[in-house]
C-alpha cells in the first residue's frame, strides 16, 4: 500500500462547464466606480453587434446596476420549472440580483451566501445557447472574490481602469487575483481616458491619460482600447439606454466594438 503523503492537499476541482454556454468572460476592476458596468454592458452590446450570442451577468450582488443600465429596472424574472428565465433588453440576456430584490432594500449577507447566490445565478438559469456570458465582476480582491475566481468557469479576465495610480494598482492587484487561479488576462480597458469639452473642444486629461496602457505593456498584457469622458456615456448609461444601442454609429459605439472586436478574436 502506497504511504500516506501527510501534506498533499485535495487538488481544487475545476469549476464545472455552464451548459450551453460558449465562453465566461470576466469584466473586473479592483476599484468602483471607474466605470466597470458601463464597459461590461457596452462590451456586451459590442459583442452581440458582432453577431455573437450574448448575455451579461450581475455578479456585483451588493450594488447591482445592471438592470437601470439596460432599461430593466422594475421589471422582475419568470421562474418556469424551478429554473429562471433571464431578461433581455438590446438583443442580450440580462441576469442580476437587483432584478429580484426589491426596490432599493440592501444585501446584506456574508461572503459564502454570496458565492451561493451567484451559484444559483449562473446555473439556475435558462440561458440558451450562449457564444459569451459577459460577468460583471464585483470591485474588490477579498475572499469571496476570490473563490468566486475559483468556482466559475471563466476563460479570461478583461481589466477597467481609469488613468491614475490610484485605480490602477487597484486593478493590478484585481489581475493579479485571476492569474493567481490560472484565468489569463485577456487585455486592459482605460476608462475615462480624457476629456474633449463639447463648448470648446479642448482636450484636458482629467485622471491623467495612458495609466493603463502603461501598466497593460509593464506587465505584458495587451492594451485594448481607451473610452473618454463624455456625458454622453454617463447620459445613456444611467438612463438605460447604452450607447452601442443609442447611437450605434456615433464614435463611442465604435470604440467600444472595436474593443469588442479584439476581445472576441482572443476568445476564437
Ligand atoms: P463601476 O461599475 O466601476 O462602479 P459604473 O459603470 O457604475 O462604475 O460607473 C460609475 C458612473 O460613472 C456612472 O454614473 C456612469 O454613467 C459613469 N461613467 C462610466 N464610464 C463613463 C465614461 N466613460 N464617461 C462618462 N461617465 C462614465
Amino acid at each position: 500500500m502506497a504511504a500516506a503523503q501527510p501534506h498533499s492537499r485535495p487538488k481544487p476541482q475545476p469549476p464545472r462547464e455552464i451548459p450551453g454556454v460558449g465562453a465566461v468572460l470576466a469584466v473586473a476592476s479592483g476599484k468602483g466606480g471607474v466605470g466597470k458596468t458601463t464597459t461590461a454592458v457596452n462590451l456586451a452590446l459590442g459583442l452581440a453587434a458582432l453577431g455573437k450570442k450574448v448575455a451579461i451577468l450581475d455578479a456585483d450582488i451588493y450594488g447591482p446596476s445592471i438592470p437601470r443600465m439596460l432599461g430593466l429596472g422594475g421589471q422582475t424574472p419568470e421562474a418556469v420549472d424551478r429554473k429562471i428565465t433571464p431578461l433581455e433588453a438590446f438583443g442580450i440576456k440580462a441576469m442580476s440580483m437587483g432584478s429580484i430584490i426589491p426596490g432599493d432594500e440592501p444585501v446584506v449577507w456574508r461572503g459564502p451566501m454570496v458565492t451561493s447566490a451567484l451559484d444559483q445565478m449562473l446555473r439556475g438559469v435558462t440561458w440558451g445557447d450562449l457564444d459569451v456570458l459577459v460577468v460583471d465582476f464585483p470591485p474588490g480582491t477579498g475572499d469571496a472574490h476570490l473563490s468566486m475566481t475559483q468556482k466559475v468557469p471563466f476563460v479570461g479576465a478583461v481589466i477597467v481602469s481609469t488613468p491614475q495610480d490610484i485605480a490602477l494598482l487597484d486593478a493590478k492587484k484585481g489581475a493579479a487575483m485571476f492569474e493567481k487561479v490560472g484565468v489569463p488576462i485577456l487585455g486592459w480597458i482605460e476608462n475615462m481616458s480624457y476629456f474633449n469639452c463639447p463648448h470648446c473642444g479642448e482636450r484636458s486629461d482629467i485622471f491623467g491619460h495612458g495609466g493603463a496602457k502603461h501598466m497593460a505593456e509593464e506587465t505584458g498584457m495587451t492594451f485594448l482600447g481607451e473610452i473618454p469622458l463624455d456625458i454622453r456615456i454617463r447620459k445613456t448609461s444611467d438612463d438605460g439606454t447604452p450607447i452601442v444601442a443609442s447611437d450605434p454609429d456615433g464614435d463611442h459605439a465604435q470604440a467600444y466594438r472595436a474593443i469588442a472586436a479584439k476581445v472576441a478574436a482572443k476568445l476564437g
